[in-house]
């Protein structure tokens, strides 16, 4: 099969797109996509300041390389979520590119800095990890961004994350969740910072090629709280769909877009107020984060 760009030899075939690609046309696509998702849905414009999330796994790898080739204002944050070897080996990693690269990093350590266990919360509180974690890691990602003025967090959600959160959204009827679905969060309070998705037209396998072709060293396990997790029974069957109709994933996500989120509608009304604990934006007396140290402390 030959490149539909140069018409060498294609080494990736991309079903949903009809097309194949060598490997200098395949980095040009991608970064393509990349810059025409931020412009389209104007993410960030060059002067500014952008906090990348990263994980160490391919997707925010991948985002984290081509937000710095392309010349953008990026410094990433990591987040050590003390699962493990899981998170040993992904702070491993995302140091690593940070030393080689020659790059800014901040790094938090959610056990050494404010005490917290994720596994004994959980169990505590009766809430799945991931719920915990994702508590965790939303606010303090966006403290850290307001503090030192970052105007945008980019995370690095593919395209497969993005069609598995619609179809449970879906399933769910989960109305202001389809309000908010999208590529960019816009800011609706001076204290909570925008947040954007880059990489949401481009699928899990394309963002490994994309590191493979590069050589970026990334995390290849998965969290071990992702194992069983509804998201991954949504990726399974969306896979199935696209195996057997390629581009599938990609027509029900922008279709969405475009043409359903339209017909939704937030919950209006809510009330934004600021933490008497720490200050930062809640619905609450007291932020859901300062609730959790509260409770590790009452536990450790
Ligand atoms: Fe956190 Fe769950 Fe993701 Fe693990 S799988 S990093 S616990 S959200
Ligand atoms: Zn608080």
């Amino acid at each position: 099969m030959k490149c539909i760009r140069c018409k060498k030899k294609a080494v990736i075939t991309l079903k949903r797109h009809n097309a194949a690609f060598c490997a200098e046309c395949f980095l040009h696509y991608y970064r393509n996509q990349v810059l025409k998702n931020i412009q389209k849905n104007k993410m960030f414009k060059k002067d500014d300041k952008v906090l990348v999330v990263v994980s160490g796994g391919k997707d925010s790898m991948a985002l984290w390389d081509v937000l710095v080739k392309e010349g953008y204002n990026v410094v990433a944050m990591y987040i050590n979520l003390g699962i493990g070897e899981y998170s040993n080996r992904s702070q491993e990693v995302v140091e690593n590119f940070a030393k080689k690269n020659n790059l800014p990093l901040i790094v938090k350590n959610i056990k050494e800095e404010f005490g917290l266990d994720i596994y004994k919360l959980s169990k505590t509180l009766k809430r799945s990890p991931c719920s915990v974690c994702g508590t965790i890691k939303r606010y303090l990602f966006n403290k850290v961004a307001y503090d030192n003025g970052f105007s945008v967090i980019a995370t690095g959600h593919n395209l497969d994350d993005e069609a598995a959160t619609l179809l449970g959204n879906i399933l769910n009827w989960g109305e202001s969740y389809l309000a908010r679905q999208g590529p960019v969060l816009p800011q609706t309070h001076p204290k909570l910072i925008k947040k954007v998705k880059p990489l949401y037209t481009l699928t899990e396998k394309e963002n490994m090629y994309y590191v493979l072709l590069n050589k970026i060293e990334f995390l290849h396990e998965e969290c071990p709280y992702s194992v069983g997790a509804r998201s991954i029974l949504y990726k399974e069957l969306l896979n199935e769909l696209e195996e057997k109709s390629p581009g599938t994933k990609q027509r029900f996500l922008i279709g969405f877009l475009e043409k359903g989120k339209k017909h939704f509608k937030e919950v209006e009304n809510i009330e934004l107020k600021e933490c008497k604990t720490c200050g930062h934006v809640t619905t609450t007396e007291e932020c859901s984060f300062c609730r959790l140290t509260k409770v590790s402390n009452t536990v450790s």
